[in-house]
């Protein structure tokens, strides 16, 4: 399918994939990475992103947040590692073992769920044990380690803590990194109570983007990125950080472009309300264009009145209210425009360019989540 017969699209860039999956590789120094894919690839399309990361050695794993997403991988194709780092329903630990994924572990159910669902197929299982260091949310304590030790030894010769992990709560939020260490200081007073139960895991992994960017002692035996696959930076405190220490500008380069087509165009009087609630009013003659896109696709309604579109290089704003599935720009002053005219919502038009963190900006939220919220139904097509 070619972009001609769609209304509203997003386009993927293999190269920017690629580009950002080197960076961060040749930032964590050859360690193998756990390519974070939850939330539909952050919007980006799960199965569209396995396409393009499958062949990459350097992606030894893929992150998930649940099972139907790890199960989604392997139907996409991916025959590599899977990390689970949510919960999963306790019934359904037969198919974790089916499926060969690696479950985080930090809730003693769980772990006897995949201890009796490993032992009744007799099939080993790989375990990474959560450590809680002070993101207060997933996460054992340092007093649960008996009652865990005592779980893995029942299951001692199928089931092992293969790896221990942490998250940090406080590293993209700030340039002052002091919780981090912190955390970091946790984790391996908890790794020396750990192995005096004579728990051992394997290896350990800690580090999402801004920790693989800005911390090299983060990285251990695997990194877990996410965003800055997708060429976004965590925040303006990551991007900060990272200058003041030297390094380069153009590490990552955004992947996705989010675009919509001019269905209608009309004029208005001066006076003449526009949409909902009728919350903008013309002061001049005006000429509207109407585009198929609303916050069921994941343009949220907070860009009401707020964001821009590009159409022909120059910005549209958003007039009126963000309707369910469609929107209302000026385009008083933009020449040219006709009906099937392109609409950039995310991305570069002519020399000028709408990024997820502007939209984000004018919604008051963060890149994150303007990037998990498009719409899982929207056709994502993979670009040079
Ligand atoms: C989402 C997530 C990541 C990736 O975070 P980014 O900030 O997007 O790099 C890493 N680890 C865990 C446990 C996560 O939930």
């Amino acid at each position: 399918m070619d972009n001609a017969s769609m209304l509203t699209w997003i386009e993927l860039s293999r190269s920017a994939l690629d580009h950002n999956i080197t960076s961060l590789a040749r930032l964590a120094g050859g360690v193998d990475m756990a390519v974070c894919v939850k939330a539909n690839a952050y919007g980006h399309g799960l199965a569209e992103t396995i396409d393009v990361i499958r062949d990459r050695d350097d992606c030894a794993y893929v992150t998930v947040h649940s099972l139907a997403e790890a199960s989604a991988c392997r139907d996409a194709g991916w025959r590599r590692r899977i990390l689970l780092v949510g919960p999963f329903p306790l019934k359904r630990a037969n198919d974790l073992v089916e499926l060969d994924i690696e479950p985080l572990i930090s809730d003693k159910s769980a772990l006897r769920a995949v201890g009796k669902a490993a032992a009744k197929r007799k099939i080993r299982l790989r375990t990474h044990l959560k450590l809680e260091t002070g993101t207060g949310r997933q996460g054992i304590t340092e007093d649960e380690f008996d009652s865990f030790a005592k779980v893995y030894r029942q299951y001692d010769s199928l089931v092992r803590p293969y790896a221990a992990a942490t998250h940090f709560a406080n590293i993209e939020d700030t340039t002052n990194h002091e919780y981090a260490e912190y955390q970091l200081d946790r984790f391996d007073r908890m790794l020396r109570k750990l192995a005096s139960l004579k728990l051992r895991p394997d290896i350990r992994h800690t580090a999402s983007s801004a920790a693989v960017i800005l911390f090299s002692k983060t990285h251990f035996d695997l990194v877990r990125p996410g965003i800055a696959v997708y060429g976004h930076w965590p925040s303006k405190e990551t991007y900060l950080s990272y200058r003041l220490m030297g390094g380069e500008n153009r590490l990552f380069k955004p992947v996705l472009s989010w675009k919509t087509r001019v269905m209608q165009i009309k004029k208005l009087p001066a006076d003449a309300y526009i949409g909902y609630g009728c919350t903008y009013r013309t002061t001049a003659p005006t000429t509207l264009a109407v585009l198929p896109v609303g916050y069921a696709d994941g343009y949220s309604r907070a860009l009401s009145n707020q964001a821009y579109v590009l159409i022909n290089g120059k910005r549209a704003q958003v007039r009126g209210r963000v309707c369910m599935d469609l929107i209302m720009v000026d385009i008083t002053d933009i020449k040219g425009v006709k009906i099937g005219s392109e609409a950039v919502l995310i991305g570069p038009s002519g020399g000028e360019f709408i990024s997820a963190e502007q939209l984000a900006g004018w919604a008051g939220t963060i890149n994150y989540e303007i990037l998990a919220r498009l719409g899982g139904h929207l056709p994502r097509l993979i670009v040079k």
